[in-house]
């Protein structure tokens, strides 16, 4: 059988011919420490800390004058800020760049595990010699660090006098880890009704992933989210007689449901690899060691070989899959009554190509086997999100900027997982691509939302720089001569 030649991509995305300029930029990281002792914890709009986020909003002002000089503010909800630098009068292009003031709380049983309080801002020096040191705490990742490095791009921009050529916006919304309804969805409701649509928007969402790729263990790769997965959950029933515990029948509605939790075990779906996994492998089987390339050279035969890999460690799992799991059972009243009805709820994070409608039938069908019903309990947006394209100059760009700051990594389009403020925005851009410019290996990962979240201070400085050349590749402006 011959061996299909797999080419390599990557030089497309070759260090970008435009002149970048980085602007001379003091007390970066310090300004990131300073925003971490705001506990911007996401709330329900009745219940937010309003004091902390305006706090936070009037640190804002003070650090980034020239930013609050330039550009248009405009405030929606209670503190979601929408900024607008306009283009020139020639400009054809909206760009909007989208992160999220609000972080998630602290376990506080975890508090004791932190090498550095949670809400500390604190700079630890490295001892290994591989980075200066590290900033802990909350938000170090997701999502400070975006927010504060797109605000030290605008400051230094600004302060220098450069014009963007065309429209740069900016979302920085105050819910995003409870869904964004009482921010960055305002400000989209507002575009929807103001006509104002993107060429493309940048949020965060995948990362540069270093030993968490089979075959590519020791590159890293900028992982850019190209689609996000649909989120549905649903309510299984069953009912059946109950009775007197003393003498049972041999089914009960209880055993149904654990008959039917035990087959969703199995999946609702076979794997499959989605649109923004195609993509994944094309820009990254070249790059592979020759055995896997050759696997992935020859697809049409080693299908199954591939996605049986990618079964075996859970985020494998989470990207070729619907993913279903029950979160919630409830039955019984009484423990020597035999209840009539046991209640299951279900969570499937839904591939691209798969609709809600076909994971609703998948549950029905199950449920049935075992004499349950299954009806959608909560559903976030319609599916997943559409697939951006990864031919578009703008996906391009983003991938010269990895490479300008980051030479050593591979780029590749991905599918992000979890949710981000961009699905607010579906419909209203050509392109969304979720990516967050910071290198980091699974046990950083882990500190997202988890423990000793943390980012190192060259880590932070390499994002402004991203976003230094992200802003001027799309914005195509000028400096002043
Ligand atoms: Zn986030």
């Amino acid at each position: 059988m011959p061996i299909i030649g797999l080419k390599s991509i990557q030089s497309d995305y070759v260090v970008p011919t435009e002149a970048v300029v980085f602007p001379p930029l003091r007390g970066s990281v310090d300004r990131l420490a300073s925003s971490i002792p705001f506990e911007t914890i996401s709330q329900d709009p009745r219940m937010l800390d309003t004091a902390t986020f305006d706090a936070f909003g009037q640190f804002l002002r003070a650090s980034y004058p020239s930013v609050f000089n330039t550009l248009e503010v405009d405030t929606f909800g209670t503190h979601t800020y929408f900024l607008h630098w306009p283009g020139t009068a020639t400009a054809t292009k909206n760009y909007l760049f989208i992160a999220h003031q609000d972080v998630v709380p602290v376990d506080q049983k975890s508090i004791a595990e932190w090498s550095a309080a949670p809400f500390s801002g604190a700079f630890v020096a490295d001892s290994t010699g591989g980075v200066e040191g590290w900033i802990y705490g909350r938000g170090t990742l997701d999502d400070k660090s975006a927010l504060i490095a797109l605000m030290e791009t605008l400051e230094s921009l600004s302060y220098s006098g450069y014009q963007p050529k065309e429209h740069l916006y900016f979302c920085f919304g105050q819910d995003e880890e409870i869904g964004g309804k009482a921010g960055a969805a305002l400000v989209a409701e507002h575009c929807r009704e103001a006509g104002l649509n993107f060429d493309a928007i940048l949020d965060e969402g995948g990362i540069i992933s270093t030993g968490s790729i089979p075959g590519l263990e020791t590159t890293p790769v900028a992982l850019i989210g190209t689609a996000e997965k649909g989120y549905l959950s649903v309510e299984v029933t069953f009912n059946l007689a109950g009775g007197h515990s003393s003498m049972p029948n041999e089914e009960t509605a209880i055993s149904r449901a654990a008959g039917f939790i035990e087959a969703l075990n199995e999946g609702l779906f076979q794997p499959e690899f989605s649109a923004p996994l195609e993509g994944f492998i094309t820009h990254l089987a070249p790059e592979m060691p020759w055995s896997l390339k050759t696997v992935f050279a020859n697809r049409f035969l080693t299908e199954p070989l591939l996605l049986n890999l990618y079964q075996k460690s859970h985020t494998g799992r989470a990207l070729t899959n619907n993913t279903a799991v029950a979160t919630m059972i409830s039955s019984g009243i009484k423990d020597n009554v035999v209840p009539a009805s046991a209640r299951v709820v279900c969570n499937s994070r839904i591939l691209p190509g798969t609709t809600p409608e076909d994971v609703i039938e998948r549950y029905a069908a199950l449920a049935a086997r075992f004499g349950g019903t299954a009806a959608p309990y909560h559903t976030i947006g319609s599916g997943a999100s559409p697939t951006s394209s990864t031919e578009h100059v703008d996906f391009v760009k983003i991938g010269q900027a990895v490479k300008q700051v980051f030479p050593e990594a591979l780029v590749s389009p991905y599918l992000t997982i979890g949710g981000t403020d961009s699905k607010n925005f579906e419909g209203l851009a050509e392109n969304t691509y979720r990516f967050l410019p910071i290198v980091l290996n699974a046990e950083e990962v882990g500190g997202i939302h988890g423990t000793n979240e943390r980012i190192s201070t060259n880590g932070f400085n390499k994002m402004v720089d991203f976003y230094h050349v992200v802003v001027q590749l799309w914005s195509a402006g000028k400096f002043p001569q």
